[in-house]
C-alpha cells in the first residue's frame, strides 16, 4: 500500500514467456489443470519486526522514514506509523525521526486471526477454481491462463474476456495482490471479472466485451499471499517468498520495475519491508508482468490495486515532478478525477505523500505509455481494519468499484479522450 494524504487523522494509515505470446483476437486456451504441489515456504517465524510511531510534522519526516526503510501505513496529524525491521528502525533514529512509541507488531495488532470470520477471501487454490468455473461457463468469451511462475513455482494465473475475432482490439488489465496482505485487492479484479460475465447481456457490457481484450491478474503475489494466512493467523506480510541472500525473505514487488528502480522511497536493505530486490525486474512475478505487457501492445490502460487508504493515484511515484506530457496529464487528472467522484477515494499524484520509486505504474506510463493507475482500496484507516477489514468490506468494495472499471474498459481505445472531456457514458 501507499498511505493517504488527506488532512485530518487519516490512517493510512523466471517469469514463463506464454506459449504464444503475441497478441491475436482469439480466446487464450484455458490451460490443463496441474497436480504440482508447490512446497510450503521457509521463513522464520520469529518477527522482529516493530510498529513504530514517530513525529512527522511534514513531508521530509515522512520521507526521511520511507528512505530509511520504515514502511508507512497510517498518519495522523504531525504524526507518522509504520512497520519497521531493527535496521530501518536504528536508520531512522539516526535520521534524527523523532521516535514517539515502538510496539511488536503482535502488541499492536493483537493476535491476528483469519478464517473461518474471513473465509469469504479467496485463497490460492480458491482462486484458481474460481477462475476455472468462470471460464467454463462462459466459453468462448472467458479463458483461463498463465502469465508465469512465481519464485516459489506457482502458476500465475489470468483470465481473459474478449468476445467474437474481430482483430486488434484496445486492452485493458487490472492486477492485484502485488503485496502479500492485501487480500481485498484480489477480490475486487476477481468479483470484477464475473460480474462482467454474468452480465454479459447488459447493453453496455456486451458492447465492451465485443470490442476490448479485458485481462484480469488478481494475485500476483500467490507466494506471499499464501504465506499470509498461513496457520489461519495473519502474519501482516508484505513481499514475495524470496529467500534474500542475507537469509531474510521477500522482495517488495512493487519497488522491483525497472522504470527509476534503485532511487528513493525503496529500501537497498533486504530485511526491510520496502526492499527493492537486488537488481530491477529481479522477481519472477515482477519479470511475469512485464512479459505479459510487452507481449500485448494493445494494452493501454493498467489498473494495480492495492489496499489500503481509499486513494486513486497517477505517476509519478517516484519523483515528484508531473509527467512531461501535458494532454497525457490532462486525461490523467480527469480520470482519476471521475473515478473519484465514483467512489468517494481521494485522487493524486502518487509522489504526493513521499517518494517510492520502483512501482508497476511508473514503469507501465514511463516504459509503454501505458495508462496506470494504483487504487488504494477500502477501508480508510487502520481503524477501520486495515489490512484486514472483514468479510463484509468485499462486496462493498467490489460495488464501489464497478463503475469506475467500466469507465476504464470504455476509455481503452483512447485514454486520451479523458483529456477532452468526450468519456462521459
Ligand atoms: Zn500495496
Amino acid at each position: 500500500m501507499k498511505i493517504a494524504s488527506a488532512a485530518l487523522a487519516l490512517l493510512v494509515s523466471n517469469a514463463l514467456a506464454l506459449p504464444d505470446p503475441r497478441f491475436d483476437d482469439k480466446p487464450e486456451k484455458t490451460a490443463p489443470v496441474a497436480a504440482a504441489r508447490v512446497p510450503a515456504a521457509a521463513v522464520n517465524e520469529a518477527d522482529a519486526r516493530v510498529w513504530v510511531e514517530f513525529e512527522a510534522p511534514g513531508k521530509a519526516e515522512r520521507q526521511a522514514a520511507v528512505d530509511a526503510g520504515v514502511s508507512i501505513e497510517e498518519l495522523r496529524p504531525g504524526m507518522a506509523a509504520g512497520i519497521a525491521a531493527p535496521q530501518a528502525l536504528a536508520r531512522a533514529k539516526a535520521a534524527g525521526l523523532k521516535v514517539r512509541a515502538v510496539v511488536t507488531l503482535r502488541q499492536r495488532f493483537g493476535a491476528l486471526d483469519f478464517p473461518p470470520k474471513d473465509a469469504i477471501y479467496h485463497n490460492y487454490g480458491e482462486l484458481e477454481a474460481d477462475m476455472r468455473a468462470l471460464a467454463a461457463r462462459a466459453p468462448g468469451l472467458a479463458s483461463v491462463f498463465s502469465i508465469g511462475k512465481s519464485t516459489l513455482g506457482r502458476d500465475l494465473w489470468a483470465v481473459r474476456l474478449t468476445k467474437g475475432a474481430s482483430g486488434a482490439k484496445p486492452g485493458i488489465v487490472f492486477l492485484g495482490a502485488h503485496h502479500a496482505r492485501e487480500h481485498l485487492s484480489t477480490e475486487v479484479p476477481l468479483l470484477l471479472a464475473k460480474h462482467l460475465v454474468d452480465n454479459r447481456a447488459d447493453p453496455e457490457i456486451a458492447r465492451l466485451l465485443e470490442t476490448r481484450d479485458i485481462y484480469f491478474v488478481p494475485m500476483v503475489n500467490p507466494d506471499g499471499a499464501e504465506y499470509d494466512v498461513e496457520g489461519g493467523k495473519y502474519h501482516m506480510h508484505r513481499k514475495n517468498m524470496a529467500r534474500n541472500a542475507d537469509g531474510s525473505t521477500g522482495v517488495d514487488l512493487n519497488r522491483n520495475y525497472g522504470w527509476g528502480w534503485g532511487g528513493g522511497g525503496a529500501s537497498p536493505d533486504p530485511g526491510d519491508d520496502t526492499y527493492r530486490g537486488p537488481a530491477a525486474f529481479s522477481e519472477p512475478e515482477s519479470r511475469a508482468v512485464r512479459a505479459f505487457v510487452e507481449a500485448r501492445p494493445n494494452l493501454k490502460i493498467l489498473l494495480s490495486y492495492h489496499t489500503f487508504s481509499e486513494l486513486i493515484l497517477y505517476p509519478w511515484g517516484g519523483t515528484n515532478d508531473p509527467i512531461p506530457d501535458a494532454k497525457a496529464l490532462s486525461a490523467f487528472k480527469s480520470m482519476a478525477g471521475e473515478m473519484a467522484k465514483m467512489t468517494g477515494y481521494t485522487p493524486e499524484q502518487s509522489s504526493d505523500l513521499y517518494v517510492a520509486t520502483g512501482d508497476t505504474c511508473d514503469w507501465a506510463w514511463g516504459e509503454k505509455g501505458i495508462f496506470a493507475f494504483t487504487f488504494e482500496l477500502t477501508p480508510k484507516s487502520m481503524w477501520d481494519g486495515g489490512f484486514y477489514p472483514g468479510a463484509a468490506a468485499v462486496q462493498k468494495t467490489f460495488r464501489a468499484n464497478i463503475r469506475p472499471a467500466l469507465y476504464l474498459i470504455d476509455l481503452a481505445d483512447d485514454p486520451l479522450r479523458a483529456a477532452k472531456g468526450g468519456a462521459s457514458r
